[in-house]
């Protein structure tokens, strides 16, 4: 079955799974992932917002457009890469997610990224940061890669902030395009060697 069929069937597999009940009756639908199935890039963020929860993409509205931003300042194309969120359905009002809701998406996240395979795992923001890295602190760990295992794949995690925080600072816009453009340089780097 080819990587697109297998992702297909595992977004069925989460919505008949009966996880997390009362983020799924408060949403419009799964917000599974979107772009290339093999990429060797996958950004993950934390939830999706209102604009995702009614597209059913995620990073499709104020986030989603500064992160176009970023990817094109880091001359990387939307459809060549992979992104996806830790948890799967909105929550309420944007809250975060919890952590029960974090770890009931987190075998069905690794399930999805064994899928694809990517050599590099971007994540944006301290929710999916420490899903990865547990002892996180992202304000000193941002754009510091790691080696992750998890059976026996192995990949690099490149902890970033969420593009959210340059709409709430606008002072850290530029740290988060730096990061950016450094965090695509490591990959590319990571996945010619
Ligand atoms: N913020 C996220 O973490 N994910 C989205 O999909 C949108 C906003």
């Amino acid at each position: 079955m080819d990587k697109q069929s297998q992702l297909d069937d595992l977004k069925l597999t989460i919505e008949n799974s009966g996880i997390t009940p009362e983020l799924k009756a408060g949403a419009t639908q799964l917000v599974f992932g979107a772009g290339n199935p093999d990429a060797d890039i996958v950004f993950i963020g934390e939830a999706p917002g209102k604009n995702e929860d009614l597209k059913g993409e995620p990073f499709v509205g104020a986030a989603g457009k500064f992160l176009n931003e970023m990817l094109a300042a880091a001359d990387l194309k939307r459809e060549d890469v992979y992104i996806t969120n830790i948890v799967k359905y909105r929550p309420p009002n944007n809250r975060d997610p919890l952590p029960e809701e974090k770890r009931a998406f987190w075998p069905y996240l690794m399930q999805q990224l064994e899928t694809i395979a990517p050599k590099v795992v971007i994540t944006l923001g301290r929710h999916s940061g420490e899903c990865f890295i547990p002892d996180i602190h992202i304000s000193q760990d941002h754009g510091h890669a790691r080696r992750v295992k998890y059976h026996d794949y192995e990949f690099l995690v490149i902890p970033l902030y969420h593009p959210a925080a340059a709409l709430y600072n606008g002072g850290m816009r530029q740290t988060l395009i730096d990061d950016f453009i450094a965090a695509a340089a490591v990959a590319r780097k990571n996945l010619s060697s």
